[in-house]
């Protein structure tokens, strides 16, 4: 039987994905990615995830502003996100956290904002997708009080060591991996990937970003995620079919996913 695979992380928004999402799509459903959940960075590219989310049964979508737009947000843009996240196709709230390694906004402002959309997640009863480089002390500080009322958290493109992730796996979240884990100097997220507990594993692309080998350095796309899941399964010796059993039943779980469709 073909694998099911789950692509956690995709901007399909983004020009590289958008100008021809039907053939985007098309690829991906022959690689076996039956699912696909688009990510809001900004008000604008939220509404969009919502309405491809919408258009199409197997897109799921969330809300959220990412931290290199970080800034206060006023009551406007929490009610806009309020109203978005109501719709019944966005499964979380995300990408939100923190990023020091761009640090392209003041990271006091990218704090709060971390903070004010954490606080929503948990009053709309949201899984949390989070943004986190080279800023795991602080959101670990900051997310702590709150793990246990997020319905469920997931560490984008997680890119902590293994002291990071035991942590992480200590407050429930999943750790999502993207195809970096295929580049060979990738040796802490490779351990990762390799020790963390199966059912806490998820995949993505970060499409259009972060192609996996061998297609590094150009677009990356949903379909892609195949060769993601593969490598999992070397790096942990062993099925594909068993990366993407677990892979897609923790996806489900993690985004609160009924599984209707085949
Ligand atoms: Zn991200
Ligand atoms: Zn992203």
């Amino acid at each position: 039987m073909a694998v099911k695979l789950v692509d956690t992380h995709a901007h399909l928004d983004f020009p590289e994905l958008a100008q021809d999402l039907p053939s985007v799509l098309e690829r991906a459903s022959r690689a076996g990615v039956y699912r696909i959940v688009t990510i809001g960075i900004d008000l604008e590219s939220s509404r969009k995830a919502v309405e491809l989310a919408e258009a199409h049964e197997h897109i799921h979508a969330t809300v959220g502003i990412h931290p290199h737009g970080a800034r206060r947000l006023d009551e406007g843009t929490l009610d806009s996100m309020r109203r978005l996240a109501a719709c019944q196709k966005v499964v979380a709230l995300g990408e939100i956290g923190l990023d020091y390694y761009r640090d392209r906004q003041p990271r006091p402002a990218q704090r709060e904002c971390f903070q004010q959309q954490v606080e929503l997640a948990c009053e709309l009863g949201l899984t949390a997708v989070f943004h986190v480089r080279d800023a795991h002390e602080d959101f670990l500080r900051m997310i702590a009080p709150h793990a246990g009322n997020l319905r469920r958290g997931v560490l984008h493109c997680f890119s902590g060591d293994w002291a990071v992730a035991e942590v992480a796996l200590g407050l429930g979240f999943y750790l999502s991996i993207p195809g970096t884990v295929t580049y060979p100097k990738a040796e802490a997220q490779q351990e990762v990937a390799r020790r963390c507990p199966m059912d806490r594993l998820l995949v993505e692309t970060d499409a259009p970003f972060l192609a996996p080998v061998p297609f590094r350095g150009k677009d990356n796309e949903p379909a892609h995620v195949l060769y993601t899941a593969q490598k999992i399964a070397q790096l942990r010796r062993c099925s594909l079919d068993e990366v993407a059993r677990h892979t897609t039943r923790n996806a489900l779980d993690a985004f609160g996913i009924s599984d209707t469709i085949p």
